[in-house]
């Protein structure tokens, strides 16, 4: 499955290769005020297909994961990182998604806010 994704004013566009199969909503300081439901999936999985070098990047706490948004709309689509094998990982935020039926999708509920 593809899914095809953007931030709200269009100047950024990706593609997703995968299933969903569930989302993690988490409570640590950033994703909660952003309210962002998270797939995980292989940085390879993940195309931007436009608007890449518009994406600005936020990084906090250890710096570990690099949330990037759009500057113009200041939608918050994805994030980057690494898992603990340090293979790279994108983090979908499926709120961005065309296409997802998001009562449909088992959500995670993750203690962020103690890691
Ligand atoms: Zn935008």
């Amino acid at each position: 499955m593809t899914y095809e994704g953007s931030c709200h004013c269009g100047a950024v566009k990706f593609t997703v290769e995968g299933e969903i199969d569930g989302a993690m909503s988490c409570n640590c300081s950033m994703c909660q005020r952003k309210g962002s439901l998270l797939w995980f999936v292989p940085r390879d999985a993940l195309t931007v297909q436009t608007g890449e070098a518009d994406l600005a990047t936020y990084t906090f706490n250890r710096h570990a994961i690099q949330h990037r948004f759009c500057p113009t709309c200041g939608l918050h689509p994805l994030g980057e990182g690494s898992d603990p094998k340090a293979n790279r990982m994108g983090a979908i935020n499926i709120r961005c998604l065309e296409n997802v039926d998001l009562a449909a999708v088992p959500v995670q509920h993750v203690d962020g806010r103690s890691f």
